[in-house]
């Protein structure tokens, strides 16, 4: 293995990463994949500006000749807020709490190995799925999750460009994990029919995840939801019942305790710059996802006390 991989490999290894290379010809690829799915109308064009797809490449550093996919474990996060003296726990998704924190560590790898040769690296705004399942990193799940070995679908993802050229080429067809041959679990949890059964990709268009990214004030998809462990953000119910995931779901990391006036400007929908900054420090949410929480931190409350009185 190249000198410079192997470095790389070792760093990522120390924080439980993994990464693997593909060589940015490959880019017009994931551009492709993700258009074709627009002209199919299998991903709406909303959906598709909304997502992480900016197709206009590697603008960071033209110069790039290889894109490094990173897999980071990333557990559900418990956190808690305190209103009228009762405290309410909240599960936070593998991809909307702490992610800057691992990428920044997985960025400080790669500047550690590649700075010192000579190369630079700039962040990747791509189809990071695609990417992580073409370069053999991840697999889909029937979910249309993607499913890391050793992480399962508890993980993050982060892509960055460098202008080291890696003769290493993973690129492959993407594949669907073996043990969704005979299993249906995550199809028959989805409180939307989001799963179907004739074709591969999920309806984006239905999934609650991508609803309430679109429009935050809807709380009502988490009154949808009758099994109460479900997230404060987003959607996890395909994702709790996976064979795959079961040695990953039990691990839930403690995050921070919004006290009583924290929780009441989150529920007030306090702008983010309004917010003290001990209480910007606690909130390390994913970009947009602040937008979420005043909304679906009522519902939660009103579905946590409706069931305490039952
Ligand atoms: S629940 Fe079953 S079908 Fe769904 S992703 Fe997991 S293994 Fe695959
Ligand atoms: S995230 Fe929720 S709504 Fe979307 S496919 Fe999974 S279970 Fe269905």
């Amino acid at each position: 293995m190249n000198d410079i991989l192997h470095k790389i490999q070792e760093g990522m290894k120390q924080l439980s990463y993994k990464a693997r290379t593909v060589p940015i010809t490959h880019l017009p690829e994931v551009q492709e994949a993700v258009g074709k799915l627009i002209k199919q109308g299998l991903v709406n064009e909303q959906l598709h500006t909304r997502w992480h797809f900016y197709l206009d490449a590697n603008k960071n550093l033209p110069e790039a000749k290889t894109i490094i996919i990173v897999a980071m474990p990333s557990p559900l996060t418990r956190v808690w807020f305190r209103h009228k003296g009762i405290e309410y726990p909240a599960d936070i998704p593998p991809d909307h709490f702490g992610k800057k924190v691992k990428e920044s560590r997985a960025q400080q790898v790669l500047n550690n190995v590649l700075r010192p040769a000579g190369y630079k690296i700039a962040k990747a705004h791509l189809a990071l799925k695609t990417l992580a399942v073409q370069s053999g990193l991840a697999v889909y799940g029937r979910n249309n999750m993607a499913y890391v070995s050793g992480m399962g679908s508890l993980c993050m993802l982060v892509a960055f460009y460098t202008d080291w050229f890696c003769e290493e080429n993973n690129w492959q067809e993407s594949k669907m994990m073996e043990a969704c041959r005979n299993c249906s679990l995550c199809r028959k949890s989805c409180p939307t029919g989001s799963i179907p059964v004739d074709r591969f990709l999920i309806h984006a268009e239905n999934c609650l995840g991508s609803l309430q990214e679109r429009d935050p004030d809807s709380p009502y998809w988490v009154q949808l939801q009758p099994d109460w462990r479900n997230a404060l953000t987003g959607c996890m119910r395909c994702q709790f019942p996976c064979p795959v995931n079961k040695p990953f779901l039990h691990k839930i990391k403690r995050g921070p305790s919004f006290s009583e006036q924290e929780t009441s400007l989150i529920l007030n929908r306090a702008p983010w710059e309004r917010l003290p900054s001990e209480t910007q420090l606690k909130l390390e949410l994913s970009d947009g996802i602040y937008a979420l929480l005043g909304p679906n931190l009522s519902a939660l409350i009103e579905r946590q006390t409706r069931a305490r009185q039952r």
